[in-house]
């Protein structure tokens, strides 16, 4: 199953390791083909190279838009080498076999990404390439296709331990990665469109990733995982860097990810914020002055809790939160940068896992989020919704206090990033208590209550810490007894969307327990 190459053509836009390549192959014997830009840059290498012009007898034509679309190409990709009849037809038509193609494509997903108009776009999607690289895949009997600039010295390497050859694996392997690289291509695009049409469901959809890390395991031991990337580069988890420590499991990503969406709800320009994060919910979130009092009152919400946990912070990890940080287990940090002070404080803690980012995630970036259902898939716009101090109507006799106002906004956006049904009392820019994923509100509502009582039993301190807090629910009280119960806890004010048939019942129990209340109008349903 071994086959020579002996002509390649190679057709890329990302002129990485071109030359390299080319001069390699050359080397090995390999005669060149070549398109135009791909073309100049071997030929000014000095390299020998042959234009497909000249082979198709047809000049690149129509702004690019054909170049290699031509039966002499084609023909030579696609010719079973075994076959009388295919063997006689290149024989006829003058078509000479290509064993090796190497295209990577216009950078559509780039282009997209820069914010070009429609129409630049559309001159970005690459028509020739794909066509290329799906003959030459199709075909992988006797071609090899190289699509990824990494996977060039694997190509040298197999050709040198072969003499010159290539295996029939190594060629499906190849093929295989090409067919989802032409896939992802058109996912691109046609998500592209459907964005730009504004097409609310578009009727076919196509969903691509790029590996990224292989994982030892799922979310459990038996279960296999791997990680991989989007193709849209945006800062977060996927994009990260780590800097030490072991490598990250499923569920590290799955908290970090979790923890940096939250923390990155809070504008560091505005706040430095720290959220501490286990099995995907808060268990301390606050605000400071600065990044190390934010740790602390994240931490002081429930100190049992955020053993093990994952910690993400909103500003660059500084000495003074690193040393802080240390003084406990902690899995995985993750921040957008840290000064060299504080990596060398996190250096002398080998397990301890550091991620650093360019940028924080955009809580705002409408995305399209995806779950998996029996048979199917449900796709939904990301939760980006927003609420501010205008959105607010307040129900109650009593109104919040600018304090109070802050402390619900606060509780509000942990709120939304607490798998439902979701209860959070906040205290100074902190939570205090953190109810999440019970079945009925009430019971979320206890959770959390408990939470405050124990911390500040833990503490030595005479009142549970959810006395005087702000609390907010992530969507209405159906009854009014989940609020009594968090007015019980010591809650002085409550966030909520409203829009129970029983708001009346709700608001008449609010004001008679002397509680401030506001609608948000808006729900932050998370399962
Ligand atoms: P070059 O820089 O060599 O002139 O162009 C290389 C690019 O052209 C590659 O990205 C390749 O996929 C693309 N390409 C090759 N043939 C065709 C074709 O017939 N039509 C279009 N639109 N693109 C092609």
């Amino acid at each position: 199953d071994l086959h020579p190459v002996r002509r390649a053509l190679l057709s890329v836009s990302d002129k990485t390791g071109l030359i390299e390549l080319g001069k390699a192959l050359a080397d090995r014997g390999v005669e060149l083909l070549s398109t135009g830009g791909s073309a100049k840059a071997l030929r000014d290498a000095g390299l020998m190279v042959k234009d497909v012009a000249e082979i198709t007898g047809f000049p690149e034509m129509m702004d690019g838009r054909v170049k290699t679309l031509h039966p002499m190409v084609h023909g030579g990709l696609l010719a079973l080498r075994d076959k009388d009849s295919h063997v006689q037809a290149m024989t006829d038509h003058g078509i000479g076999a290509i064993d090796l193609l190497v295209v990577n494509l216009y950078p559509f997903e780039e282009t997209v990404a820069k914010g070009a108009d429609y129409d630049t776009c559309i001159e970005n999607i690459d028509i020739g390439g794909p066509a290329m690289i799906r003959a030459a895949s199709k075909n992988h009997l006797f071609v090899n296709v190289v699509v990824d600039v990494q996977d060039y010295d694997a190509l040298l390497a197999e050709l040198d331990a072969n003499d010159g050859q290539t295996s029939y694996g190594f060629r499906q392997k190849l093929a295989q990665t090409a067919y989802a690289r032409t896939a992802a291509y058109d996912a691109a695009v046609s998500t592209w469109m459907a964005g730009a049409l504004a097409l609310e469901a578009p009727r076919r959809r196509a969903v691509a990733g790029e590996v990224k890390q292989t994982l030892r395991y799922g979310e459990n031991s038996h279960q296999k995982a791997v990680f991989y990337t989007d193709g849209t580069n945006r800062p977060g988890v996927a994009t990260a860097v780590q800097l030490q420590g072991k490598e990250l499991s499923y569920n590290n990503i799955n908290d970090t990810d979790a923890a940096y969406e939250l923390v990155a709800e809070f504008d560091p320009a505005d706040t430095a914020a720290v959220a501490i994060i286990k099995h995907a919910n808060p268990c301390g979130v606050a605000r400071g002055a600065t990044l190390v009092d934010a740790y602390q009152k994240a931490f002081d919400c429930d100190r049992t809790s955020a053993f093990g946990g994952i910690v993400a912070l909103n500003q660059p990890l500084d000495a003074d939160t690193a040393a802080k940080i240390v003084e406990i287990f902690t899995e995985v940090v993750i921040a957008p940068g840290a000064s060299d002070e504080a990596k060398a404080i996190f250096a002398a803690k080998k397990n301890l896992r550091l991620l650093l980012t360019d940028g924080l995630p955009d809580p705002r970036k409408p995305i399209v989020a995806y779950k998996q259902v029996a048979g199917g898939m449900l796709v939904q716009d990301k939760d980006v919704g927003y609420i501010g101090m205008d959105d607010l109507k307040v129900v109650t006799e009593k109104a919040p206090t600018e304090e109070q106002m802050q402390d619900l906004l606060f509780a509000w956006k942990v709120a939304k990033h607490v798998k439902s049904n979701a209860i959070v009392y906040v205290r100074d820019n902190a939570t205090v208590g953190v109810g999440a994923g019970q079945m009925s509100r009430l019971d979320s509502a206890n959770v959390a209550a408990s939470k405050a009582q124990r911390m500040a039993n833990e503490l030595g301190l005479p009142d549970s810490l959810a006395k005087g807090s702000a609390v907010a629910s992530d969507a209405f009280f159906p009854f009014a007894d989940g609020l009594l119960e968090a007015a019980a806890a010591g809650a002085t004010c409550v966030i909520q969307p409203g829009g129970s048939m029983r708001d009346d019942e709700v608001i008449k129990a609010a004001n008679d327990a002397g509680l401030a209340m506001v609608f948000t109008g808006m729900r932050h349903f998370r399962h």
